[in-house]
Parts: C-alpha cells; sequence; structure tokens
C-alpha cells in the first residue's frame, strides 16, 4: 500500500498540531504515525492515493486556527505495514527553529473577559494555548513559562491545573494567569492599582488627556481620536506636525462607521495578528488632525486585554470608540518598554503611565500594512509576523547575520534556507535604536541557536549599521543597498533567476561613491550590472536636501532652463532670489553638494514644483502628497492620458527633461493634479520601455519591483500594468516592506547564495 513520509515546517508547535493529524488520519482511515522532531512535525501515512492525497491537502490547508504550515515536503516511502494511526513522543532534533509572534487575544478570552461568572472576569492578561503573547516576553528556548517574564508569576491551583491537563483551553499555554495569581496594572508613581487604575486612565482620555499605556511589543500614547483639542496636543508635545497618527477601533462597527473596508480586508483587521491597516476615511467622527490631507488613516483593532477594557469597563465613564495609539516613543528612538524608559522619553508627553509589571523582553511595534490589488502591502513588519521565517528553496549551509539599512531598520538571520527577518528595530541616527539593535541581534540569535559565521551589511562608509557590523568581529560582506532591495524582492518571492531589477528608492550609497536611488540592475542572486538611471542631478545641502524638495527642484530648473531658472523658481515661488544664487554657487562650486540619482528625491522635486510641499516634515511626506494629488485626478477623471515625450537616452531615463515639460504645463496653466498624475505615468512608461529594450538584449523576462518609492501603489500598478503588458512576469512585495525594513532580507538571501569558503 502506498506510504508517505510528509514533513511540515512552520508554527506547527503549542498549536495542537498533533491531535489535528491525528483526527485527519482517524477521519480518512488513513494509518501511520506523526512526530514533534522539534523543528518540524513528521508524519508517515499509508493508504490509497487517492486518501493520500486528501490527507495531505488537509494538513497543508485546514490547519488548526493558529497553525501555520510554512513548507510541506512530501515524499514516497516504502511500506510500512502501520496498523493503526498513532501519536508518538519523540525527541527535539537539531535544525531550524521557529519562534511564535505575539498572537492577538482570541474570540473565547474576548467572551471570557467580559462574562461576569468567569473566574477571569476582566482580568487584563486573559490568555489561551490560542492567544496571548510570545516573543515579547521569551528569554530562551524551548518555550516554557521558565524561559518567558512568566516565571514572575507563580500559578495559583486551578491555572496550574488548566495548564497541565489537555482537555482545558490553557494546556500547555505559557503565560496562563488569572485575577489570583497573574500581573497586575497601575499608574506608574501613583498608589492607584487594578480597576482604580484603568478607570482613571479612562476618565482622563475622556477630559482630553493623553496617557502611555504598555501593550504587548512596547508603550503606545493614547487619547481620544475624535477630540481635535487632545490630538493637537499631543502633536505639539510629540514634535510632529503631520505624520499620521494610527487609531485603534474599539470593533469592527467602528471601523466600517470611520472607514471603507474592502474585501479581504476585514479578515486582517479582526485576525490573530492585528496590524495597523490604511483604510480609506470616510468623512464620519475622527477628527482632521488624525491624518491631515491624507485620504486614509491607520486602523487596528484591540489585540491586547487591557486594551479591551480601556474601551469597555463597568465603571460609567463614558468612552470613545476611537482612541490614537502610536509608538511610545521619541521620534526616531525604539518604543519604549520599561516604566523606567516610558518615565525617561515620554513622560513629558503624556499626564499618566498606565503599566503593568509583566517585563517586555522584545520590543515589537506595530506592523502597519497598505493594500494592493486585494492583498497586504506591508509597510512595516514587526509585531504578528516576525520573527517568522522566509523560506527559500536554494539550499545552503550558511548562517549568517544580515544587519539592515539605516532607516526603518530590521535585521535578518540567515540559517540556511530559513531566513528569519527581526521585528521593525528603527532609525540608526539615534544612538539608543543603535544599541537596541546589538542587544535585539544577541537576543534573537540565542532564541535562534545561530552562529552567523558572516555578516552582511550595507556599502555607506558612514552608517551606523556598518559600524555594528565591523563591531561583530565577524568576516563582513558589504552589498550595495539597491542590489539588496532586489534580492529581498526576489527572496520574498523566492526567485533566483536573472531578473531586471526596477530600484526606486530614497538615495543609497553607490558603487562610484555617488549617492543612488532610481535604478535599473540587471542581477541574478551573485552579482548585479547597473543597467540604466534616472538622470542624474546635483543634490545641494546635505542632509537638508532630503527633506527639502525644493533644494533639488531648484538644481532641475536649472539642468532645465539655464539663464531662465531665477525667473522661474521666482514664479513658482520655490525660493528668494539671494537663497537662488547661494544654491547655484554651491552646487557649481560642488560645495556641500553630491551627484543623485535618487528616485524618491525626484518625487520630492515635483512635489515642491507643483506647489504642494516644498519640503516635509517627516519621511516621503512630499511623494506621498503628490501621489494623493495624482490618485485625486484619475478617481476624477475618466480622460486617457498619454505622455508624449522622450522616455530613455542611452542609458538614462529622461527624467529632467519630464520636469522641464511638467513645468512648462504648470507655468501655463495646466492643472497640478493633472501634471502629478502624468508624472507618475511617465514614470511608468520610462520603466516600462527600458525594461523592454533590456529584454530585447538579454531574453530576460522577470522584472522585480523593489526600493521604498514602491510603497507609491499608484506608481507600482501603472508600472506593473506596462510591464505585463509588455509579458513580463512582475515580482512585487507583499509580506515584506519594498522599503528599507525589507533590505536586511536581502542582504541575507545573498549571503545564502555565495556561501563563504572558510
Ligand atoms: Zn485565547
Ligand atoms: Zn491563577
Amino acid at each position: 500500500m502506498p506510504c508517505l513520509m510528509i514533513r511540515l515546517y512552520g508554527i506547527v508547535q503549542g498549536v495542537g498540531f498533533r491531535p489535528f493529524v491525528a483526527r485527519a488520519a482517524a477521519q480518512l482511515g488513513v494509518k501511520g504515525t506523526v512526530a514533534n522532531k522539534g523543528s518540524y512535525v513528521e508524519v508517515f501515512a499509508q493508504s490509497g492515493d487517492e486518501t493520500l492525497e486528501r490527507f495531505v491537502h488537509i494538513l497543508k490547508n485546514e490547519t488548526p486556527e493558529r497553525a501555520v504550515v510554512i513548507s510541506a515536503d512530501v515524499r514516497q516511502c516504502e511500506d510500512r505495514s502501520f496498523s493503526a494511526f498513532e501519536i508518538i513522543e519523540s525527541e527535539k532534533e537539531e535544525g531550524a527553529i521557529f519562534v511564535s509572534p505575539d498572537i492577538a487575544t482570541c474570540d473565547k478570552c474576548r467572551s471570557e473577559l467580559f462574562d461576569k461568572n468567569d473566574r477571569r472576569y476582566l482580568h487584563p492578561f486573559i490568555n489561551c494555548t490560542q492567544c496571548g503573547p510570545r516573543l515579547t516576553i521569551l528569554d530562551a528556548m524551548p518555550y516554557d513559562r521558565e524561559r518567558t517574564t512568566m516565571k514572575d508569576f507563580p500559578m495559583c491551583p486551578d491555572c496550574e491545573y488548566e495548564y497541565t491537563h489537555a482537555h482545558t483551553r490553557r494546556y500547555d499555554a505559557q503565560p496562563v494567569c488569572c485575577n489570583d495569581c497573574g500581573p497586575h496594572v497601575y499608574i506608574v508613581g501613583r498608589d492607584i492599582r487594578d480597576a482604580q487604575a484603568i478607570t482613571l486612565a479612562r476618565k482622563t482620555i475622556m477630559q482630553g488627556g493623553i496617557i502611555a499605556v504598555k501593550g504587548i511589543g512596547g508603550f503606545h500614547l493614547c487619547c481620544d481620536a475624535k477630540n481635535e483639542e487632545a490630538v493637537k496636543r499631543l502633536r505639539r508635545l510629540k514634535n510632529r506636525p503631520a505624520k499620521p497618527f494610527a487609531v485603534m477601533m474599539k470593533d469592527m462597527d467602528t471601523v466600517s462607521r470611520e472607514c471603507r473596508v474592502l474585501e479581504g480586508q476585514e479578515e486582517f483587521l479582526t485576525g490573530y495578528q492585528k496590524p495597523i491597516l490604511l483604510l480609506e476615511k470616510k468623512q464620519a467622527q475622527l477628527c482632521e488632525s488624525i491624518s491631515p490631507d491624507n485620504p486614509s488613516v491607520g486602523v487596528m483593532l484591540p489585540y491586547a486585554p487591557l486594551q479591551m477594557l480601556l474601551f469597555d469597563y463597568p465603571d460609567d465613564v463614558p468612552m470613545s470608540d476611537c482612541l490614537v495609539m502610536t509608538s511610545g516613543n521619541v521620534s526616531g528612538a525604539p518604543i519604549c518598554r520599561s516604566d523606567e524608559d516610558a518615565q525617561k522619553e515620554i513622560g513629558s508627553y503624556c499626564d499618566m503611565i498606565l503599566s503593568h509589571n509583566r517585563r517586555i523582553l522584545i520590543r515589537a511595534d506595530d506592523s502597519v500594512m497598505d493594500w494592493f490589488e486585494g492583498k497586504p502591502y506591508m509597510i512595516r513588519r514587526s509585531r504578528g509576523f516576525a520573527p517568522l521565517p522566509v523560506m527559500v528553496s536554494v539550499k545552503g549551509n550558511t548562517s549568517s547575520l544580515a544587519i539592515g539599512g539605516e532607516l526603518k531598520n530590521t535585521f535578518c538571520i540567515g540559517k540556511n534556507e530559513l531566513l528569519y527577518l527581526s521585528s521593525y528595530v528603527g532609525d540608526m541616527a539615534d544612538i539608543r535604536t543603535v544599541t537596541a539593535l546589538k542587544e535585539s541581534v544577541q537576543r534573537l540569535q540565542e532564541l535562534l541557536e545561530a552562529k552567523p559565521q558572516v555578516c552582511v551589511c550595507d556599502m555607506h562608509p558612514k552608517y551606523n549599521t556598518v559600524a555594528a557590523a565591523q563591531e561583530t568581529g565577524l568576516p563582513l560582506v558589504k552589498l550595495q543597498h539597491h542590489y539588496a532591495h532586489i534580492l529581498s524582492c526576489m527572496a520574498e518571492n523566492d526567485c533566483a533567476e536573472k531578473v531586471i531589477g526596477v530600484s526606486f528608492d530614497g538615495t543609497g550609497y553607490g558603487t562610484d561613491g555617488t549617492i543612488w536611488g532610481g535604478e535599473i540592475l540587471v542581477c541574478d542572486t551573485h552579482g548585479f550590472e547597473r543597467a540604466g538611471t534616472i538622470m542624474p542631478f546635483r543634490q545641494v545641502g546635505g542632509d537638508a536636501s532630503s527633506k527639502e524638495g525644493w533644494r533639488i527642484a531648484v538644481q532641475l530648473i536649472r539642468d532645465s532652463f539655464g539663464e531662465q531658472s531665477g525667473e522661474i523658481c521666482k514664479a513658482l515661488d520655490l525660493c528668494d532670489e539671494k537663497t537662488f544664487k547661494l544654491q547655484s554657487v554651491m552646487a557649481d562650486k560642488g560645495i556641500n553638494t553630491v551627484t543623485s540619482t535618487s528616485a524618491g528625491r525626484l518625487f520630492d522635486a515635483v512635489s515642491a514644483i507643483l506647489g504642494i510641499r516644498k519640503s516635509s516634515t517627516f519621511e516621503g511626506e512630499s511623494s506621498m502628497c503628490l501621489e494623493f494629488e495624482a490618485e485625486r485626478f484619475e478617481k476624477d477623471n475618466a480622460e486617457s492620458i498619454t505622455y508624449e515625450g522622450e522616455l530613455f537616452n542611452g542609458e538614462r531615463l529622461e527624467t529632467t527633461q519630464l520636469v522641464k515639460t511638467i513645468t512648462q504645463r504648470f507655468l501655463s496653466g495646466d492643472d497640478r493634479k493633472k501634471l502629478a498624475f502624468v508624472f507618475h505615468l511617465a514614470l511608468a512608461e520610462m520603466i516600462a520601455a527600458y525594461c523592454k529594450e533590456l529584454g530585447g538584449k538579454s531574453g530576460i523576462k522577470t522584472a522585480a519591483l523593489s526600493g521604498g518609492v514602491f510603497q507609491n501603489k499608484l506608481l507600482l500598478r501603472l508600472t506593473k500594468q506596462r510591464l505585463e503588458k509588455l509579458g513580463f512576469t512582475v515580482l512585487q512585495h507583499s509580506l515584506v516592506p519594498a522599503n528599507d525594513g525589507g533590505i536586511a532580507l536581502g542582504q541575507a538571501y545573498f549571503a545564502l547564495c555565495n556561501e563563504q569558503k572558510q
């Protein structure tokens, strides 16, 4: 009789996976065994061919709620003559390790939380085998209570019974606790605990106050999202004039009242990962300053019991159903995770701190996702997703540490074909973030029992991540930033073929010492060739120019209009005459000036020329507002627009010519929204035409789109459509960010594909 050996990799432990396999076998009359091998579950199955096919399908697709099968290895094996189906106990074997991310409070726990007759009524730490904190409280593997911060709370006899008995919902649930034995909430620095602390926090919010509240992976700053004054005050205190705040909404009814929810989105909002999802706003009750001039808002549902209790508590405080929940940190610094950090760093941003005594060992910011073609399009991959690995088909025997980039840093630990992308760490300009990075690397290496043989980092001579990489003492591989973006996209799509990589990004260090960022690369997993770029321009003013698009605009106009350019800059109100002269002298003499092909900066410049944003108060603001204007035009106009200009010349896209055309049309009265759209369309045309040319020469039929500029969904869609029309297979990101938060994955993929000879 046919017999299969099936190995299932992924989150298959502590989630009732073996009983599930046994039930499926009993149902179909399959004989064999299932065993837990530590890093995977191994099943031997014997039955008729058709039944086995059905059985494998169930194992892959009808898994228990919290299980994630990342891959399945199915092989024929010899007849074993099994007489029944058994669960066999087995020992841990060396190999891949899967650390579960934190899991949002499940529906059953939620109903117990609000059930007066339940012994965990209103318990702010309720959890079960299917839900609760995991990664953030974990000290070491294997995952059991002694190795989590729950070891501070000895179980009461009732909890102990549930923990040790297989028929309960809390069998083997490491963070299990109750009102008698669990952690407590309190107001920091005041003698107020438990119910009184929660009530005081709710009152403070409803009186227009701001509180800091400890969550699963760190503190949030929180206020009423319908109270304009409170939100404005938080903006002032946090020195954050315009960057959107995320909003936690009480339930799906509230979400539907405030936002348009597309098909498929509810599943993600209510799922066990509970990310922040960007949704289109309706003009309902949220105040404007939550996300000013922005058609969407980041929304999440409560994922920890304490958050549910903030919305709903039997204390007669009338409560808002929309709360701002923004990361509790100083801009650029890591999210606070202890009372001491919170008092020191965000104490002055809030009126009180609602905390608790369950320690957070690993920070986890909220994950943020956008939506593209009916699927998630990740912006920040963290809580709920990290550190689940990306698995690729390339086999190897490599352990690597990929340290990531400087902004939106994440790092990645590679162990053979498993690439464990970390939680979000932050921007490395802040020294606290650098410390957090080193600490997190250490901790994740221990958890994954990884001993890297090589460290991959960026090529930039001044990056703090490069310095941190050097400190590891490991052999270093320095990888070009935009190539790493494309490798990241290839890894996410499990591609090892030659591709045309379109890497449109902010700025990164090029192999020639200039600034790159609008690159078309012909690459495979071993190296790349810079096959094309946008037209280079001069970037004057060092770091300031990355926030001040008008500076780039001035140089692009000088390149296009020569002697007239002073007048044009004045007409566009980009800068006064004196500033124009200063900018010109600096550029011509090369003072604080670099040559750049940054696509991000090109967007900023066009935004400034069209009078949309002259400069940004947060990264990407100018180009984001340009995208919104273009989308508004597209929405209101059915007319088909074409771009007649030259698309490329030699190895350069004709982007400076495009800026010239747009400037002329704007000055002669053309609509700014329309021109914003023309800009997107023309870029997509240029990319497609250039890929066609390259594809014709090289025979490559796959294009990979990556880099922070591809967070722009309009550009992504227009480019993808054109490339597909030309017959290209288009690789894009989905669960790994296109921005710098994804490059560590590309770095680790490179290490795997290019094993270092020791
Ligand atoms: Zn639960
Ligand atoms: Zn208990």
